[in-house]
């Protein structure tokens, strides 16, 4: 099948669940064929995770989306993403917000991510290697906060990192399995919803899991 027909037909289904069309809208505008390794070229549009190297997956766009709708960007918001990875999530980020900061534990995939968003105009986002600290607090408060990676609970400094309305997503469960989770900071309250069930990478940190 052809790229633009796979194309069309993921663009398709992706309208019957995600009800927030700038996020669609931002998804389409966005070549992921470009994030995907050469030999997946065929299979990026199919709404499953691929294997971008260094043991590590681009997320499926179904994921991707909901977890975008999830924080509701307006496209003043300054964003923090946990995992760069491809950086497919991280363009998505760039077309609706106004400034992104996004960190990657492994070099080779921060450099190709920040070559590729550089290559494709992307202006607004900043890619850092990952510290020991979670996040990268300098850039804080941040009005959203995506983390790519699963983890055992939502770890405290990256609440630290949220503003006080800020909204956060994040995977959390086994090393295996986990349910994605949106916490909404409320001034001093914190209030939690679960999205599903999904499968992410371990979110490797000190605050998180062993490497
Ligand atoms: N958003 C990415 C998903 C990449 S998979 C995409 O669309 O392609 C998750 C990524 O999180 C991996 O690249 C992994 O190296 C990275 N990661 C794991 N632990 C991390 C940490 N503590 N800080 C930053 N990145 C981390």
């Amino acid at each position: 099948m052809s790229l633009q027909i796979s194309r069309e037909r993921l663009f398709e289904s992706l309208r019957h669940e995600i009800l927030d069309k700038r996020v669609l809208s931002a998804m389409e505008r966005i070549p992921r064929e470009l994030f995907v390794p050469p030999e997946s070229y065929n299979l990026a549009y199919e709404d499953i995770p691929l294997s971008i190297g260094y043991g590590q997956t681009i997320s499926q766009p179904f994921i991707v989306a909901l977890m975008t709708q999830a924080l509701e960007l307006q496209g003043n918001e300054k964003v923090l993403e946990i995992g760069t990875g491809s950086g497919y999530q991280t363009a998505i980020l760039a077309e609706l917000s106004r400034w992104v900061v996004s960190v990657e534990r492994i070099p080779e995939l921060a450099d190709s991510a920040k070559r590729l968003l550089d290559r494709l105009g992307y202006r607004n986002v900043e890619i850092h290697l990952a510290r020991e600290t979670l996040g990268w607090p300098e850039g804080a408060p941040y009005d959203a906060i995506i983390v790519t990676a699963g983890a055992p609970r939502v770890p405290d400094v990256l609440l630290e990192q949220l503003s006080t309305k800020g909204k956060m997503v994040i995977p959390v469960g086994s090393r295996w399995e986990q349910e994605l989770i949106k916490v909404t900071k409320k001034e001093k309250r914190v209030v939690i919803e679960n999205l599903g069930g999904c499968r992410f990478v371990p979110l490797i940190s000190k605050d998180a899991w062993e490497d």
